[in-house]
C-alpha cells in the first residue's frame, strides 16, 4: 500500500446524509435511478451502495477541479451529487463528457423527479392538420391539381417533456380519414421510428374453391412506435390522408372514434413501467382538418372519452 493522502475536502457526514436523503437514496444520473440503500444479510444492518460524488474535485489532482472554489465550497452540499458507485466511477472516467454544469443539471432534475414521486410527465403529443403539402415526391410523381386539392397533410409531433428517457413510445392513431403515405420529418439520430398499419387486418375466407378479388382499403389506423426519446427530444412524422371513401369506413361502430392511444415505458429501479395516455382528436368534416387535444392519462375508463373523441 502506498501513501494515502488525507482527504482534506471529504464531505462532512451531515452533507453526505442530506444529499442522499434529498436524492431519495437513489442514483441521480438520468436513466439510472438505482436504489442505493437496502437490506444487509444481518437483520440489524443496512447496505449503502451510493456515494456523495464531488461535482468539482476536492483536490487539484481530482476530476473537474475548480481552482476558484474555496475549501468550504468544495465541502459544501452544493458541490455534492448522490450517485450509485458505477455512475460515480463513470463520471470520473470521462471528465469531458460529464462537465460540472451537466452534473448540476442531473442533481436539480433528480430532486424534481423525487418530488414528483418518480413518475415522468406525459409526453407532449400534437397531431394537427397543416396548410399545404410538405411531402416531397419520392420519385417522378405527377400529381394533378385535383389530386392535390383532395389530399390533406397532418403532422404528428411527440416530445419528451419528462426528465427521464422514455422507451417504446407508441401512438396508435385512429384517423377520420385513410392515410395514403407518411414521411419522417425529424427523428433524433439514436431513435428508430416505425410506422405500420394497425387494427384489424383484412380477412377473407372462401369456401368451395371460390375466389375473391378487390382492393385492400387504405389504413385509417396506424401504429407509430419510437424506440426511445431522451429528455427534451422529439420526433415528427407527416401523414397524408385522402377523403373518406366507402371502402375505408370502419365495418362496425367502435367506442372511441378519432383518437390516439399512446403508451411509453420508463425505467424505475431497474424495472420497466408502462404508462398509457389518450389524445382526443377533433375533426372538422367540412374543412377536413384534424386538431388534437392535450394528452391525458388513460385510466381505463372510456365513458368520458367516447364523448370527447367525436
Ligand atoms: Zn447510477
Amino acid at each position: 500500500m502506498g501513501f494515502m493522502p488525507r482527504r482534506i475536502a471529504d464531505f462532512p457526514q451531515s452533507v453526505v446524509r442530506t444529499v442522499a436523503q434529498r436524492a431519495g437514496y437513489r442514483c441521480s444520473r438520468p436513466g439510472c435511478p438505482q436504489p442505493t440503500i437496502g437490506p444487509h444479510s444481518a437483520a440489524d444492518k443496512s447496505v449503502n451502495l451510493g456515494e456523495a460524488a464531488h461535482i468539482c474535485a476536492a483536490s487539484s489532482e481530482g476530476k473537474r477541479y475548480d481552482a476558484a472554489q474555496t475549501p468550504t465550497q468544495r465541502r459544501s452540499i452544493e458541490n455534492a451529487l448522490w450517485l450509485c458507485r458505477p455512475c460515480a466511477k463513470l463520471i470520473d472516467t470521462d471528465e469531458a463528457r460529464f462537465p460540472p454544469k451537466l452534473l448540476r443539471d442531473w442533481k436539480r432534475q433528480h430532486e424534481e423527479f423525487i418530488l414528483k414521486q418518480g413518475v415522468p410527465s406525459l409526453p407532449e403529443v400534437v397531431f394537427n392538420s397543416i396548410n399545404g403539402r410538405t411531402l416531397p415526391p419520392t420519385g417522378p410523381i405527377l400529381l394533378s391539381a385535383e389530386g392535390l386539392a383532395r389530399t390533406r397533410e397532418h403532422l404528428l409531433t411527440v416530445r419528451n417533456t419528462s426528465l427521464y428517457e422514455l422507451r417504446a413510445v407508441r401512438c396508435r392513431i385512429q384517423s377520420p380519414e385513410p392515410f395514403n403515405s407518411y414521411r419522417p420529418v425529424e427523428v433524433p439520430a439514436a431513435t428508430r421510428v416505425e410506422v405500420r398499419p394497425d387494427g384489424l387486418p383484412l380477412q377473407v375466407q372462401t369456401f368451395g374453391g371460390g375466389s375473391v378479388s378487390g382492393v385492400a382499403p387504405l389504413p385509417r389506423q396506424l401504429l407509430v412506435e419510437a424506440s426511445s426519446l431522451l429528455p427534451r427530444e422529439s420526433f415528427s412524422i407527416a401523414f397524408v390522408s385522402l377523403p373518406e371513401d366507402d371502402r375505408s369506413k370502419l365495418p362496425f361502430r367502435v367506442g372511441l372514434r378519432y383518437h390516439i392511444l399512446g403508451s411509453f415505458r420508463y425505467q424505475d429501479s431497474g424495472f420497466f413501467v408502462e404508462r398509457n395516455f389518450i389524445v382526443a382528436l377533433r375533426f372538422d368534416r367540412s374543412r377536413r382538418q384534424i386538431v388534437s387535444r392535450q394528452p391525458e392519462l388513460d385510466d381505463g375508463t372510456r365513458k368520458k372519452w367516447i364523448e370527447q373523441c367525436w
